[in-house]
């Protein structure tokens, strides 16, 4: 361990059910490694069906009087859990560093901020969480939003406090259930050191966290007949199989599968800031980012001009040590994805994109076991092929010509993805066709990524269903009840 790691981390953790920090049941743990420099941070319980089993159980005994807490009280306890990690931005912007590889900039910048700024806007919520009246003359009807019961979440390696605490925990929490989660095996240490903090304010069972490998724990944890929705982030593959295991008991979910997103820039864009949205989608947490715009779609009479100008930029990024400011590009966040990035790197050659800048992995003096790759960006591809349909979840853009509106907004729109998008131009007119005529979630316009608390983030197509991060989420965490009561006057029939 190395000595940061030795700051911010215990050897080991155990997983969190019933208040209590325990072991697994199978005794097996699983070594998570720090990806700049290959060495080991901590060990996580390597869980399996009883760990999962034990945690929903705590979880269903803990949603009888949970659910009956006054809002006031759980709004309180979200806006401590959000000042609690406002208070140290710095202490655990460097743990998810530590974790995932993402630069201290973006961490502290994003993950954090946001994480705190969602978890305050949920701490508004649960006075919000109401139905409405009706009065008829010989009755009132009433609805009424009461919460599901255990909900489970399943959260991925990218953004792990922001996935797990602010977009999934958070609305459980204000709406009155308990709740479980399966953080993802590689980046969970940030997420663990926060319930260590946060263990003080909360019921015992209300919040339960079992870790390891999802194919061992997430079909006895979604499958438990007490457990009364699933929330998953992740990829599609195993979004099937979590909708499979949701089918035992007909749960409800909600999904977040990533995207392909679309960046349009018309010839009358601002150039420079459109190039550096394109830079932010390709370098911003290596590239690791679900709604990144990764289709860049360049007008013809500006294309030249666009793709030198953001070779320039891009090809001047700092990468290295992601404990350090001045990094603005990190290492991958698991030697799985870094194999993955290569093939679609090696891929890309082989489809006929042009190489601009990149194109293979990189090498830091001093990080030498470090998994980092050259930001790369990928000109003159076809829609069609393989890089420019598929997520590559990585420091890579793809760059396609276009000369007229529809043709671009068809070629945006053909992808089995619709989750982010950006377009750029100064024509209000154009700026709004766009945004209405694409099919996705999300649609920056003359910016690439900004999220606001409360802004809704999910997909459109195969990117999935369901909202997260904004008033709506309250749906997915409620069942909407209808209560008639009988009044004075006589009945008057059905109607
Ligand atoms: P990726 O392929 O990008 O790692 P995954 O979709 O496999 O993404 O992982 C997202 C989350 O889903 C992680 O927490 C992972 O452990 C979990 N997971 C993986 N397989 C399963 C499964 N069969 N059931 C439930 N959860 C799973």
């Amino acid at each position: 361990m190395t000595e940061l790691a030795r700051k911010y981390f215990q050897p080991e953790y155990g997983h969190f059910i019933d208040g209590e920090w325990v072991k697994g049941a199978s005794g097996e743990t699983i070594e998570l490694l720090n990806p700049s420099n290959g060495e080991r941070l901590s060990l996580i319980q390597a869980g399996n069906a009883a760990d999962a089993t034990r945690a929903v159980e705590a979880a269903a005994r803990a949603f009888k009087t949970w659910s009956r807490t006054h809002p006031m009280q759980r709004a309180g306890i979200l806006r401590e859990m959000a000042r609690r990690l406002q208070a140290r931005v710095a202490d655990y912007a460097m743990m998810e560093t530590l974790d995932n590889g993402k630069p201290i900039r973006d961490s502290q910048n994003f993950d954090i901020p946001a994480t705190a700024a969602t978890l305050a806007f949920f701490a508004d919520t649960p006075l919000m969480v109401r139905g409405h009246t009706s009065v008829f003359p010989d009755s009132l009807s009433l609805t009424l939003r009461e919460p599901l019961g255990v909900c489970v979440g399943i959260t991925p390696w990218n953004i792990p406090l922001y996935a797990a605490v602010a977009l999934k925990m958070g609305p459980a929490l204000a709406a009155g259930n308990t709740f479980v989660l399966k953080p993802a095996e590689t980046t969970c240490l940030a997420v663990l050191e926060f319930f260590k903090e946060c263990a003080d304010l909360l019921p015992p069972g209300v919040v339960n966290i079992v870790t390891g490998y999802g194919s061992a724990v997430g079909e006895a944890l979604v499958t438990h007949p007490a457990v009364r929705k699933v929330a998953f982030t992740g990829s599609k593959p195993t979004a099937r199989k979590i909708m499979q295991y949701a089918s035992t008991n007909i749960i409800p979910q909600t999904m977040e599968l990533g995207g392909k997103s679309a960046n349009i820039v018309c010839e009358d864009a601002d150039i420079d800031a459109a190039v550096e949205g394109a830079v932010m989608s390709t370098v911003f947490n290596k590239g690791e980012v679900c709604i990144a715009g990764t289709r860049t779609f360049v007008h013809k009479k500006i294309y030249d001009e666009f793709v030198e100008r953001f070779k320039c930029v891009l090809s001047g990024v700092v990468q290295g040590d992601p404990t350090q400011m001045a990094t603005q590009l990190g290492p991958q966040a698991s030697r799985i994805q870094y194999d993955k990035v290569c093939s679609y790197l090696a891929l890309g050659a082989s489809e006929g994109a042009r190489v601009v800048t990149g194109g293979k992995a990189a090498t830091v003096a001093g990080l030498e076991k470090g998994l980092f790759i050259e930001p790369t960006i990928f000109a003159d591809v076809r829609n069609d092929t393989r890089i420019a349909q598929e997520e590559i979840f990585g420091p890579v853009t793809c760059v396609l010509p276009w000369s007229d509106d529809q043709e671009v907004l068809d070629m945006a729109n053909a992808s089995p993805y619709g989750l982010g998008g950006g377009v750029w131009t100064n024509n209000l007119e154009r700026a709004q066709n766009f945004a209405r005529s694409m099919d996705t979630g999300t649609v920056w316009v003359n910016r690439y990524y900004n999220f606001v608390p409360g802004q809704p983030l999910g997909g459109f197509k195969q990117s999935g269903f369901g909202r997260e991060g904004c008033y709506e989420s309250l749906d997915h965490y409620t069942q909407l009840k209808a209560v008639v009561i009988a009044g004075r006057a006589a009945p008057m029939g059905l109607y």
